[in-house]
């Protein structure tokens, strides 16, 4: 396996809470309480200065695996500079 690169650019993509969390979850006022989080990222909220994202893997309620903001209850996608999602892989 080739050694990978120390930095790591991802942009982060904003994603509708709608296409990552399905209806029956969305519909509980205290969804984001449910979410079971695989662990912090070095990557950090745009919109919270400093706060860093937490991993989600798919599970009940989640469709796919994505990054999350428990401060600020946003969704983001990494995706590579080429576009392609970095998180399809995990
Ligand atoms: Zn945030």
């Amino acid at each position: 396996m080739k050694k990978r690169q120390q930095e790591t650019d991802f942009s982060l993509l904003e994603l509708d809470p709608a296409s990552v969390v399905d209806d029956t979850l969305l519909s509980d006022p205290n969804w984001a309480y449910d979410i079971v989080m695989s662990g912090e990222l070095r990557e950090t909220c745009p919109e919270c200065a400093g706060h860093r994202l937490q991993l989600v893997a798919q599970q009940k309620g989640v469709t796919r695996t994505c990054l999350f903001c428990d401060q600020c209850n946003r969704w983001f996608d990494a995706c590579h500079a080429d576009g392609r999602s970095a998180l399809a892989q995990i």
